[in-house]
């Protein structure tokens, strides 16, 4: 599942590409995503595209008439193509440009997202209620213990609440709690404020890392073959239940918490 780093890089990858230019034609090819794509969309035709951002994972088109929210959903990918190559099983959906480029959305399991917005973004039901971005000082050590106070819920499920801090997913929680040194498990008001100064500063940390990964090993999101979008990256506890932990040696332990792989040291955590 594409996680807010790939949407982060896939946002510096095709944002070159999109800017200022001008949509031409919209081809839906297939409108059954996870929500309907609407024929509104195509008042996309003649807009010119002023930005191009991201809110949690969520990448925002912005014209004069209205904004695209794009979503990878659990499969997702986009691609710049220049000329596009005939479309394939799964290739749903095409912005055409005045440039001759497409940005087309490969979408196998169809859980994404296009939504052709033209009212205020604040306005968006899918965007109002979001917490912070997790790399803005808007997530810091105060918001984040008055977010937590009282709550008696593991802490790693309430880090991957998009309300308390967006874009924090499964791997990236796992990766900060342990290198914070903090039990998934422990409640969530039970953390230390010192504590929650370090998680602040890990969940940067870790996403800001891959970031810079995925920046480097997906530079080109022009290219018709391949799959832009996802990369590896060196992880020290997800992925390595039963293996030991990098710090200690002690095996790492794995749960399953709020129906996710979690993965810890029993050593390294408490
Ligand atoms: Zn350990």
């Amino acid at each position: 599942m594409p996680e807010l780093p790939e949407v982060e890089v896939t946002r510096q990858g095709i944002a070159p590409h999109l800017l200022d230019q001008v949509v031409s034609q919209v081809v839906v090819r297939e409108p059954r995503l996870r929500w309907p794509v609407s024929d509104r969309i195509q008042d996309l035709v003649g807009q010119r595209v002023r930005s191009v951002s991201r809110r949690a994972k969520y990448l925002l088109l912005e014209t004069e008439a209205g904004v695209l929210i794009l979503h990878l959903g659990m499969s997702g990918s986009l691609r710049v193509l220049n000329p596009a190559p005939p479309p394939g099983k799964h290739d749903h959906l095409d912005l055409v440009l005045d440039s001759g480029a497409v940005l087309r959305l490969n979408d196998p399991r169809r859980f994404g997202a296009a939504i052709w917005w033209q009212l205020p973004l604040e306005a968006q039901p899918l965007l109002a209620k979001l917490g912070p971005e997790p790399l803005t000082l808007a997530f810091n050590v105060d918001h984040l213990a008055t977010r937590l106070k009282g709550k008696k819920g593991a802490i790693k499920t309430a880090l991957m609440d998009n309300h308390v801090v967006v874009g924090v997913g499964n791997i990236y929680a796992n990766e900060a709690l342990f290198a914070a040194g903090i039990h998934p498990k422990r409640a969530a008001g039970n953390v230390s404020r010192a504590r929650l100064g370090k998680l602040v500063e890990e969940v940067k940390r870790v996403l800001a890392r891959a970031i810079e990964q995925g920046g480097t090993t997906l530079k080109d999101f022009t290219q018709a073959d391949g799959k832009p979008g996802y990369f590896v990256q060196q992880l020290n506890v997800y992925g390595r239940g039963g293996l030991p932990c990098n710090t200690c040696g002690t095996e790492l332990r794995e749960i399953k918490l709020g129906q996710r792989a979690t993965v810890y040291c029993p050593h390294c955590q408490s």
